[in-house]
């Protein structure tokens, strides 16, 4: 169904063409007490290739899927590093651990874990195989892309094969296990590793985040940016926006919302949400080509999210 319709069913089902979750966002940008400096835009890239995989009620999404979620990934993945060459723009990367490797040489092997929605095992995904002959669950050649870009963008966890850690079903020995090999392996490729993005926005085993070296992550609700009882910075949800869900007009008319009230606008997404690079650009570049005239007048900065957090507490 094209955007239109859905907005055109939206409107007769609740009187807005917007998505609950936009006008909630609206709201926050338009009414929050609070205001930092100056505003600031950051995009986190949730980068999963097939272990993109998740639970489905009482199911879990098909390998089908997941594989075709992980080519689109893939496809699009250049088009966005040129993009953010082009308009200067640094990205957060919300990484699956197993996702940085070439192989499985580098990581310990997992405990038992079957979910009762699962069908068997969720580490028996895992091909024990390398980059070579398997592009879907190994992407090391991405990271170094990612890494030899210009712009120096940001690697955070986003766990070691997107466990959701807030499931009923995940035992503190499993999120030891994702949160730990995650940090073990992505601090390799970045030794200032601070932030974690929670699968599924799934806040859980906070102490276990701070054990490991973790400083930053982002929670399920929009506040503003702030300490929790341990010590690690909240950083705020934001919108997960999509070419299903909105046009770069929605978007570029919350940006202007939060830029006029000097707040944080936060967005997320994956790349699979994107048909090919052509839809990829037609829909990304407008954004960034009008955040970068705002920056040119100097009402907002562009930062990952460690930056935004340092900022923020200058
Ligand atoms: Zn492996
Ligand atoms: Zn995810």
């Amino acid at each position: 169904m094209s955007l239109k319709l859905r907005k055109i069913y939206r409107f007769l089902r609740s009187g807005s063409p917007h998505t609950r979750d936009y006008l909630a966002y609206k709201k926050f940008l338009t009414e929050s007490s609070h205001y930092y400096k100056t505003s600031y835009f950051n995009l986190t890239i949730d980068l999963e290739l097939a272990w993109t995989r998740a639970r489905r009620g009482d199911g879990i999404t098909t390998n089908e899927e997941s594989l075709e979620k992980s080519h689109r990934a893939r496809t699009v993945l250049p088009t966005l590093l040129e993009l953010s060459e082009k308009y200067q723009l640094p990205i957060t990367f919300a990484v699956i651990a197993h996702v940085a490797l070439s192989d499985c040489a580098t990581h310990d092997k997992s405990a038992p874990f079957k979910p009762y929605w699962a069908k068997s095992d969720w580490y028996d995904l895992d091909p024990h195989s390398n980059l070579e002959l398997n592009q879907d669950y190994y992407g090391a050649d991405l990271l170094t892309e990612i890494k030899n870009s210009s712009i120096n963008h940001e690697i955070a966890s986003h766990g070691f094969t997107h466990v959701d850690l807030g499931d009923s079903e995940t035992t503190r020995v499993v999120a030891q296990f994702e949160i730990g090999q995650s940090e073990e392996i992505l601090r390799k490729i970045n030794e200032d590793l601070s932030t974690f993005i929670f699968p599924n926005n799934n806040v859980a085993y906070v102490d276990l985040l701070k054990e490991f070296g973790f400083t930053t992550y982002r929670v399920k609700q929009n506040q503003e940016i702030k300490k929790d009882s341990l010590g690690l910075y909240q950083f705020p949800n934001g919108l997960w926006i999509s070419p299903q869900a909105f046009s770069n007009q929605d978007l570029v008319y919350l940006i202007d919302k939060g830029v006029s009230r000097k707040q944080l606008i936060n967005f997320w997404c994956h790349l699979f949400e994107f048909d090919s690079p052509r839809e990829f650009t037609s829909f990304f570049e407008p954004i960034f080509s009008h955040i970068e005239s705002q920056r040119e007048q100097g009402i907002i900065e562009v930062h990952t999210m460690k930056d935004i957090v340092r900022k923020v507490n200058e």
